[in-house]
């Protein structure tokens, strides 16, 4: 029965229509026919409308089933377009999340009450938030005025922006964004991040401001001795010679300083050459040149490496890089011993270690004696004619040679600065040429 059930309904329904048909007058013919054949003529007027009461049956009984197919039929079809739509809409909604996903844009949407009912991956990132969803954007980002920037935007219903500064330890600061949807009644919320280039405009204001007073202390110094020369109307032999040295001193200082700005401006912005070369060859000959000065303060000066170290670098920065910490060595050390070796480590790094028994580094000041003009002590740096730049040159050089700087030091024990560099054989980095 199932199976002509089944069989009946996978066929056309004009052709179904028809065997309905045929089996109802069937049924009532043989069932009229019976009837007239057992009571005569009597039961004959009495089975025309057994007869006709079946054709009816059969008629409505095909009208019901044919119905219920149809509804059937329309009803799968619309489930299928249905699930059709859910998975475009699914697409979609993946695709929108992935691209949201992708952007440096942190993107929020929040309710009227500044509730976070979206948050892209950046959102998340930033404020270092896995499940926002739900919480307030002040539980979030704990920024009173990004919440209150969501709010006038859904009071005002205007696009509301401003930089926001987030609270330390993040520190993190950002251009916001809230407006309120045209369609829907939702806020929402763009955050660019611009921590880094507020700090290198900082950075760069500072290091303007630096510039300026290292230029005016030296050039004062020299006004003043030229203008004490002149109010002296007959300055004595030794008077003038005690000021045109003064005033020398300060001249090399300004030229130290000018050349030291260069140096260090070609370390940030030019493209590495590098070129094969003897290291070796470069850091002795750092130390035949530094030796009288080591040697005027009685220090044991020794140098330790291959008699030839081949390397891929750039050998004006490299001397560059010697030349400052083992002259830095010898100006911090009044007795003792300034040591340089040069290894190739096993993994084929080569190590350059700089070692003196000389004043040592607090701690405090270990991280920042690579900034530019950070001096532990002025004075000291000054009277050895210290620019306060020879540290970040040696760092920058280093970093763009991808290569590493560290430093162990201890009050009046001394020094060390190690670098390291990649060992030849690695491909050069991309801002080689
Ligand atoms: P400077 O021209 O003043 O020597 P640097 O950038 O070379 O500038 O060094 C920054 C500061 O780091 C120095 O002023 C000094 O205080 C400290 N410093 C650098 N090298 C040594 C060292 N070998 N021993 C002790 N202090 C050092």
């Amino acid at each position: 029965m199932r199976k002509t059930h089944a069989v009946l309904k996978n066929v056309s329904p004009r052709f179904s229509l028809t065997m309905w048909w045929l089996l109802g007058l069937s049924g009532a013919f043989m069932a009229a026919w019976e009837f007239g054949v057992q009571n005569g003529i009597v039961g004959w007027i009495g089975g025309g409308p057994v007869l006709a009461a079946f054709v009816v049956f059969a008629c409505c009984g095909y009208r019901l089933r044919s119905s219920v197919s149809r509804i059937k039929t329309e009803s799968l079809e619309q489930h299928a377009t249905t699930d059709i739509l859910r998975s475009e809409i699914e697409q979609q909604s993946q695709a929108i999340d992935t691209f949201a996903d992708g952007l440096d844009l942190a993107v929020l949407i929040c309710d009227q009450r500044a509730t976070v009912e979206y948050a892209n991956q950046s959102a998340r990132q930033i404020f270092r938030f896995a499940e926002p969803v739900g919480r307030s954007i002040l539980a979030m980002t704990l920024s009173y005025d990004l919440e209150q920037l969501v709010l006038n935007a859904a009071k005002t219903d205007t696009t509301q922006a401003k930089e926001i500064a987030f609270p330390p330890p993040e520190g993190t600061v950002v251009l916001a964004k809230a407006w309120v949807g045209s369609k829907s009644d939702r806020i929402f919320l763009s955050m660019y991040d611009v921590t880094k280039v507020r700090r290198l405009e900082r950075v760069r204001q500072d290091f303007v401001a630096n510039v300026s007073h290292e230029l005016r202390t030296p050039m004062s110094i020299i006004r003043a001795y030229a203008e004490t020369l002149l109010d002296e109307e007959t300055p004595d032999q030794l008077q003038l010679h005690r000021y045109l040295t003064g005033m020398i001193e300060e001249v090399d200082r300004l030229s130290g300083i000018t050349r030291d700005l260069l140096v260090l401006s070609a370390a940030e912005s030019d493209k590495v050459h590098r070129v094969p070369c003897d290291l070796a060859e470069i850091v002795t000959g750092v130390v035949d040149q530094l030796r009288p000065k080591a040697e005027a303060k009685q220090l044991a000066f020794t140098y330790e490496g291959p008699p030839q170290l081949d390397a891929f670098v750039n050998p004006t920065q490299l001397t560059q890089v010697a030349l400052n910490l083992i002259d830095n060595a010898i100006n911090y050390t009044q007795k003792g011993s300034v040591a340089v070796r040069l290894t190739t480590l096993p993994a084929g790094e080569i190590e350059l270690r700089v070692k003196d028994t000389g004043i040592g580094i607090a701690t405090e000041h270990q991280s920042r004696v690579v900034e530019r003009f950070y001096r532990v002590d002025k004075s000291r740096s000054r009277s050895t004619g210290g620019t306060g730049l020879g540290l970040s040159i040696v760092k920058h050089i280093v970093d763009a040679h991808h290569g590493s700087l560290a430093l162990e030091s201890s009050i009046n024990i001394g020094s060390e600065f190690t670098v390291h560099l990649p060992s030849p054989e690695e491909p050069p980095g991309p801002e080689s040429s």
